[in-house]
């Protein structure tokens, strides 16, 4: 009888001996080695349509539909949400173009600068279409930020931060947003260029160009300069899509000039179209960024100019409770997984934006209050008896009153 031949590999034609495994299909057979090889091919496959975007992981919206999400989470400001609704749709649809041929019209990066007091929800919104888009976000501290060889950390370590949101995926990165806070305070000081070398404004300002324009950085991947023998990555920074923005403190003086008032509380002249003085970040243009310090290049590289209203009491107090995560509904989970019925009374609601106004707390306040007055209930109730909570002005009033956020002054 002839001797039964050995099973065999029917990818790699080991023999069975030589496996460690082979598994048995209908008619062929698959050895370890060939499972770990194709499984890398799978991972593969799945990164590079993930990065391309092709997997419906990057999920582009038309205008219209990115902002009925930002809705969801960002009360008013609606002429900063549509601007950076097309902003936003127009940098992935350049992305998602075929590489340009030489000829073809290349569509410019559409980089974006928010204007508007803190507080007034410029992160929120660069965070909330990052999240919309599913990619990677980071934000930076422009303040932190110094030239190269200087205290402080180089414009690199930007990337550094994205490249942790991304897992330390490069294509994943290369894709991403990220918010850089407080642009600001790199202004010049003074319209006088110092003789002394401008450690945080300028010299920042010239770092930060090629960044936002397209280049290839070698990037730190732990940051800093501390792990000085890391190696580096290299990310390219033309997909990224960069957010910045900034209070600018002044900057309405700058445009109230402009405007041909002397200062705010002179209307403008009679055939004009009224100007909204207690507004003036409405009607800001590149030039007042640039007389307030800003480099033109820098300026330049951030296309997209949109400005955020300041919040007033309607607005804070619709921030309470309307935004798909508002503060009180958060409340009101918490206690639910304690099984505690909350509830708030509306002149409860009233009281704590009649403080964020007065404290100036802006809507970042709004929390902190919410904080003082639930604060000894949430210590309380979770495992007694009382499976009932009712904010009443009163309770809100006496629990006020003992916190420390009291002790605030009225900031004029
Ligand atoms: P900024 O970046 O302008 O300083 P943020 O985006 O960090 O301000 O806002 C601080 C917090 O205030 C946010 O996390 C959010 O809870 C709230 N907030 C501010 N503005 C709004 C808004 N327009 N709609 C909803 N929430 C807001």
């Amino acid at each position: 009888m002839a001797k039964k031949e050995e099973l065999e590999c029917s990818f790699c034609k080991r023999k069975k001996s030589e496996t460690n495994l082979l598994i048995a299909g209908l008619d062929a057979h698959i050895c370890d080695r060939c499972i770990e090889q194709a499984h890398g091919l799978v991972l593969e496959e799945i990164s590079e349509t993930e990065a391309n975007g092709l997997s419906g992981e990057l999920i582009l919206k038309r205008p219209q539909e990115i902002k009925s999400f930002l809705d969801q989470y960002i009360i008013g400001q609606e002429q900063a949400k549509k601007v950076l609704s097309v902003a936003v749709y127009n940098h992935y649809k350049r992305l998602l173009q075929p590489a340009p041929k030489k000829d073809d019209i290349e569509i410019e990066k559409s980089n974006i600068m928010m204007v508007g007091e803190t507080g007034t929800g410029k992160t929120l919104l660069a965070r909330t279409i990052a999240k919309m888009l599913n990619v990677p976000f980071a934000i930076v501290d422009a303040t932190v930020l110094t030239e190269a060889g200087y205290v402080g950390e180089d414009v690199e370590t930007i990337l550094t931060r994205l490249l942790q949101a991304a897992d330390y995926n490069v294509q994943k990165a290369e894709k991403g947003i990220v918010f850089i806070d407080e642009i600001d305070k790199i202004a010049r000081k003074s319209d006088n260029p110092s003789i002394t070398r401008d450690v945080s404004g300028e010299g920042v300002q010239q770092a930060l160009l090629k960044l936002l324009e397209g280049t290839v950085v070698n990037v730190p991947p732990k940051g800093g300069r501390k792990h000085p023998d890391q190696k580096f990555v290299e990310v390219n920074t033309r997909n990224i899509l960069f957010v910045a923005g900034g209070a600018f403190d002044g900057v309405d003086r700058i445009i109230g000039k402009r405007l041909n008032m002397q200062a705010v509380g002179y209307s403008a002249s009679k055939n004009e179209e009224r100007v909204d003085e207690k507004n003036l970040l409405q009607y800001i243009v590149p030039k007042d960024l640039k007389d307030f310090g800003l480099i033109p290049e820098i300026i330049g590289r951030l296309p997209v100019l949109t400005y955020l209203n300041p919040l007033d009491a309607d607005t804070l107090r619709a921030i309470l409770t309307e935004p798909k995560n508002a503060i009180i509904k958060q409340y009101d989970k918490l206690f639910e997984m304690d099984d505690i019925e909350f509830s708030i009374d509306e002149k409860a609601l009233d009281f704590i934006v009649e403080k964020a106004v007065e404290y100036k707390l802006g809507a970042r306040g709004l929390r902190s209050l919410c904080e003082a007055i639930l604060t000894d209930a949430m210590f309380e109730l979770p495992g007694g008896n009382e499976k009932k909570l009712r904010v009443t002005q009163k309770y809100a009033e006496s629990k006020m009153i003992k916190s420390t956020l009291s002790k605030l002054k009225a900031v004029s």
